[in-house]
């Protein structure tokens, strides 16, 4: 856990990013490795969407953090623990793999909910990023094979940029994302496919241009992580 910020500052920082978001963009705050404290300090100033990226941690906060937060989850999801986190969050954006895809609707099925994803899309130059290519993309769209899962509801995209301080690196990944984004709502008419979640402390600002419906911001908020 990080050393907490004090609730001040969290909500200076809260304050200032509200005033900067263009309206309907929504904003969910990254409270990954954050304690509890800087989590109430952010909900007590009206923030309710909050992300997690690992399980254990994310059920632990639930526990303990009010029940009208909205949850999302961000990080690399195993399908083992796919079981315990339905049902329980707004949005899984870090959807990785068809495997995990047809583990979701398998589940929720089980568990008689209908589960609301977003897929996760590779494009930055780091190898360690997980994620469906552009190519696996619109593979998985062109076979029609998304139409077949009946208890989830793909609702877009999420994606990192390149962690480089050149901006038009940056800006080239978003508009790829956003361009595919556009491209699979058009010809495949998916009806739910309204996020496009991309931009984070560092980037915001060039994804929102970029056509951003969703930022996911932490440490600029909360501090380091
Ligand atoms: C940690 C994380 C963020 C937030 O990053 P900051 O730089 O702290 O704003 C956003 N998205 C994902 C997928 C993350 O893992």
């Amino acid at each position: 856990m990080s050393e907490a910020v004090s609730s001040l500052i969290i909500a200076e920082r809260l304050q200032k990013l509200y005033s900067l978001l263009p309206e309907g963009v929504e904003l969910v705050a990254i409270s990954k490795f954050q304690p509890i404290s800087s989590i109430q300090a952010a909900y007590d100033l009206g923030q309710r969407k909050f992300g997690e990226s690992r399980v254990q941690e994310l059920l632990e906060k639930i526990e303990r953090l009010p029940d009208d937060i909205e949850w999302h989850f961000i990080g690399h999801l195993q399908t083992n623990k796919v079981k315990y986190i339905i049902g329980k969050t707004k949005l899984i954006q870090s959807v990785d793999s068809e495997r995990l895809i047809s583990i979701l609707d398998l589940e929720s099925r089980k568990q008689n909910v209908i589960t609301d994803v977003l897929l996760q899309v590779h494009v930055a130059a780091e190898e360690t990023k997980f994620g469906f290519t552009t190519d696996e993309l619109m593979d998985f769209f062109e076979s029609g094979k998304f139409e077949s899962y009946n208890n989830i509801r793909i609702c877009g995209l999420m994606a990192m940029a390149t962690n480089t301080d050149k901006v038009e690196i940056v800006r080239n990944d978003f508009q790829t994302v956003s361009d595919l984004f556009r491209n699979i709502k058009l010809k495949y008419n998916v009806s739910s496919f309204n996020i496009l979640s991309m931009g984070m402390s560092e980037d915001w600002p060039i994804a929102v241009e970029e056509g951003a419906t969703l930022i996911r911001v932490g440490s600029c908020i909360f501090g380091p992580s």
